[in-house]
């Protein structure tokens, strides 16, 4: 069955906080993206000291941020959300954290400065501060997108966390061109249920239309157990996506 006419509530988390590199496109893109097929979305923001039951939204969006932002956010999971944002991850609402966000999802990140920022344990992973930014075009392939568009992600990184993640966990996506989780094991970002863990920004979701699909295919087969969506023409989406690939090759900014 087609999906067409469904509520899709997303909720971008910290918007106040959380939005480097544009990482606020990826609400709306997902926004519009669901309007184009034919759904109905709504965006509620929900950020420091808001509680919420987070299972009754079908996609969360967290950005990325420095390490003051990921501070502010480590006390807010500890002493507000930690625990009903977990429970939306194990029911299987669908989740998309960008980088500083990213980060959170695991059990800590270490600063530069040898501090540990506990992060929320939803995921089995952990970050490091390297002493190297790990920064640039990245283009990375992954197996999750269905269809007949390219299987290539794009986007630009700036970290200097380097991510690491526990035995069985699979990437987001095998990196081509850039860094990734650490620079070392050719990994990049996480999926965990519905939750996806990725470092690029861009915003990612804008020039990666298979993404966007992937995601709220995902968010409809959990709450209506509808995994089809109406095709669209992607032609601009696809204009940007291979600029982003011919930069990401050519090693230009
Ligand atoms: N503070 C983190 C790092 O540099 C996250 C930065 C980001 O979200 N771009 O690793």
């Amino acid at each position: 069955m087609i999906g067409i006419g469904q509520e899709l509530k997303i909720c971008h988390l910290y918007p106040d906080l959380m939005n480097l590199y544009g990482d606020r496109g990826n609400v709306i893109a997902l926004r519009r993206r669901a309007e184009w097929h034919g759904l109905r979305p709504s965006v509620e923001e929900v950020s420091l000291e808001d509680k919420s039951d987070f299972r009754r939204f079908d996609v969360i969006f967290i950005g990325g941020g420095q390490d003051r932002e990921q501070k502010l956010i480590c006390l807010d999971f500890q002493k507000v959300k930690g625990s009903a944002l977990t429970e939306a991850v194990e029911d299987d609402a669908v989740l998309l954290a960008i980088c500083g966000g990213y980060q959170l999802l695991g059990s800590y990140y270490q600063t530069g400065e040898g501090e540990r920022v506990p992060g929320i344990g939803i995921v089995d992973l952990w970050t490091v501060a390297g002493k190297k930014r790990l920064i640039g075009n990245v283009i990375v392939e992954t197996d999750l997108i269905e269809g007949p568009g390219p299987k290539t992600v794009v986007g630009f990184e700036n970290h200097s966390g380097q991510t690491y993640l526990g035995a069985g966990l699979r990437p987001f996506g095998k990196v081509v061109t850039g860094y990734g989780n650490n620079g070392e094991d050719g990994g990049e970002g996480v999926i965990y249920r519905n939750t996806v863990g990725t470092y690029l920004h861009g915003s990612l979701l804008p020039k990666n239309p298979g993404v966007t699909d992937f995601l709220l295919r995902r968010a409809l087969l959990r709450r209506y157990g509808v995994a089809e969506l109406k095709p669209l023409d992607d032609m601009a989406e696809m204009r940007a996506h291979e600029a982003a690939i011919r930069r990401a090759k050519t090693k230009a900014y």
